[in-house]
């Protein structure tokens, strides 16, 4: 599964509307990123993310705040940004740094700029299946299974790892699409996983552990997306073992990767003609 055409194709057409957006009402629209401290993958993240914004005729903003930030320095920030008329979407760049409550941070977030997903609001909004902000990466592979033609009612799918950003909202998503979802993590007997995985028509893999899956546990003609990613371009699937089982695959990199970004600028295109009270059906016509 190509992530990267269909990422350009939705990039393009949020373009599109951002353009037409501006041009009726004089706003460009724009993404605030919020990037505590310098970790160095996080630093990487937030500077691609806001290329591609750039590029695509969004505005974006960076705040960098210094590693010492303490959650109410940065709670004060959030709430700014979620009361400043001029910002239509907000980012909090995971992770903000261990002494910092995340959740509180995220809860900042005003619900209409909540662009990347991350509040309790936004959760629930997945979970029941109702329209809402979904989280970027998980709302990025159901885009990719959409775009398939992949079938999900009835289905099985098993999600590894239930991370707030990416397993626990993909499996959330899955089950509001009527697939029947089963998790494994952390806790999960590893002699029980290949069980698990063997009974996946689709395979969501969301561990951080590079090619921790392989071709054997595939149940043959499965669909099987690689949302890992570690240093040097390695997914948590052995792509090479895995191709020929599969019916269907994502490419690391090249996969959900790039979805995760036009989900964002999506969602930031969805929201800024959302808060200047402008129907998106009416700047695509
Ligand atoms: P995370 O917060 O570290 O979560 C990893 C998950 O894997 C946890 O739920 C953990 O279980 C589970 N896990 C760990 N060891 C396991 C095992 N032996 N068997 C089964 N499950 C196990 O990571 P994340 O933020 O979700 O990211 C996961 C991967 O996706 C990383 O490689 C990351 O770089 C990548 N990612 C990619 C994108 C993208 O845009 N492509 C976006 C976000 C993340 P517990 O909950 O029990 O600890």
């Amino acid at each position: 599964m190509d992530g990267t055409k269909l990422a350009q194709r939705i990039i393009e057409n949020s373009a599109a509307t951002a353009a037409e957006l501006r041009r009726r009402t004089g706003v460009t629209p724009c993404l605030a990123a919020v990037l505590v401290g310098e970790d160095p993958s996080s630093v990487t993240y937030v500077r691609m993310k806001r290329r591609r914004c750039e590029a695509a005729g969004v505005e974006s903003r960076l705040v960098q705040l210094p590693a010492g930030t303490t959650t109410a320095e940065l709670v004060a920030t959030i709430r700014g940004l979620s009361l400043d008329p001029s910002v239509h979407g907000i980012l909090l760049q995971h992770p903000a740094g261990p002494h910092i409550d995340e959740r509180a941070a995220f809860e900042t977030i005003a619900p209409e700029k909540d662009v990347d997903g991350v509040t309790m609001r936004s959760f629930a909004a997945m979970g029941f299946g109702l329209p809402g902000f979904a989280s970027c990466t998980p709302g990025g592979i159901m885009r990719l299974l959409d775009e398939y033609g992949v079938e999900l009612t009835g289905k099985h799918a098993v999600v590894v790892g239930r991370s707030a950003i990416l397993g626990r909202p993909a499996g959330m998503m899955l089950l509001a699409r009527d697939a029947t979802v089963t998790y494994c993590h952390r806790y999960t007997p590893a002699s029980e996983l290949s069980s698990h995985l063997r009974r996946a028509d689709v395979l969501i893999a969301a561990v951080g552990k590079p090619r921790f899956i392989t071709g054997e546990d595939i149940k043959p003609g499965a669909v099987v997306v690689d949302a890992g990613y570690s240093a040097g371009n390695i997914g948590d699937v052995d792509f090479e073992t895995v191709k020929d089982r599969a019916s269907l695959i994502t490419p690391v990199p090249g996969g959900v990767g790039p979805m995760t970004i036009a989900t964002l600028i999506e969602q930031t295109v969805d929201a800024a003609a959302q808060q200047l009270g402008v129907d998106l059906k009416v700047l695509s016509a």
